[in-house]
């Protein structure tokens, strides 16, 4: 009972320092419940990014991790971004530098670099153009170039290569160590365990998953593919978090996880205590600088003129 109340007192505080600072709060799907639920906007990382640039709030309040409040500043530089769990990082995006892009257009000077969103801006400042997991293969496809480099998730960027057949996809070799523990043992267990289930699940996880589905998406892909099916079961591929979505928009239907339990550990690191002390105390703003900004703020707004 005690915890409710102070569960509902950091709401309340939320929404009176949300309203003081005319800020916008922006959550990703893969958010702990009780994040999502404060959300003003829940989404993949294409709609997040969109909402980010054109909103009027004069601060936004990116719960996620780090490269996605990076994307909100590069796209809407005059607003005040915060990040409540500045620690709240992703280890594939962590796993390309901007100095392996530029040696790899060394070695590759006629290709084009695409980069995943899940990379730092300063690898988006040295890339042509930016792809979520949304409209990865339209992208690429866009291209005129004959080569493409892609970086840094080696999955998403094989799962492209199986659509764009007339260009060479070099490949990086990034991973989200989350997806990528999801194996082909998990699939054939949970196919033989719930026989009526379609299986659902996101590009970041390796070819030999993606191989066995029945839908491959993003995030947002995959809930609204749950919704609009005549399927009233689905194993769902992807982090857990996505599963509090499911159940409120198809509470009639079922959702089993691919694995017990799949987590991504900076995804939860933010909390509505955070959230609270981020907006009353205006800390954790996302600085980055303007050359780089300016920069990367091309290679996203290229992604963003094709949809
Ligand atoms: S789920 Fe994977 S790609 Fe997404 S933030 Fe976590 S580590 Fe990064």
């Amino acid at each position: 009972m005690a915890e409710r109340k102070k569960f509902m007192e950091i709401v309340r505080e939320i929404k009176k320092w949300k309203e003081q600072r005319n800020a916008l709060i922006l959550a990703h799907l893969y958010q702990r419940p009780e994040i999502q639920d404060i959300a003003d906007l829940l989404g993949d990382s294409l709609e997040l990014s969109k909402k980010a640039r054109d909103t009027e709030a004069e601060v936004i309040v990116f719960c996620g991790v780090w490269f996605m409040a990076e994307t909100a500043k590069i796209l809407n530089p005059r607003k005040t971004v915060l990040i409540p769990q500045p620690d709240a990082g992703c280890p594939m995006a962590d796993m390309v530098t901007a100095a392996d892009v530029l040696a790899l257009r060394e070695t590759y000077p006629d290709a084009a670099v695409v980069c995943y969103v899940n990379s730092s801006a300063a690898v988006k400042a040295v890339s042509d153009i930016c792809c979520t997991s949304s409209n990865a293969v339209k992208v690429v496809q866009s291209l005129k170039e004959e080569r493409v480099i892609f970086v840094p998730d080696r999955n998403l960027g094989h799962y492209i290569s199986r659509f764009v057949k007339d260009k060479e996809i070099i490949l990086f070799d990034g991973y989200c160590p989350v997806h990528q523990q999801i194996s082909l043992a998990d699939t054939q267990k949970m196919r033989r365990a719930h026989l009526d289930a379609a299986l659902l699940v996101h590009p970041e996880c390796p070819p030999e998953v993606l191989d066995g589905a029945d839908f491959v998406g993003s995030t947002k892909q995959i809930i609204d593919y749950a919704a609009k099916s005549e399927k009233t079961a689905f194993v769902i591929g992807t982090e857990g978090g996505v599963l509090h979505r499911l159940q409120e928009i198809c509470p009639e239907k079922q959702f089993y996880l691919l694995q017990e339990e799949i987590l991504c550990p900076d995804m939860k690191k933010t909390t509505l205590s955070s959230v609270r002390d981020a907006l009353a105390q205006r800390k954790h703003e996302v600085t980055l600088d303007p050359e780089v900004i300016e920069k990367a703020s091309v290679s996203l707004e290229r992604m963003l003129s094709l949809s």
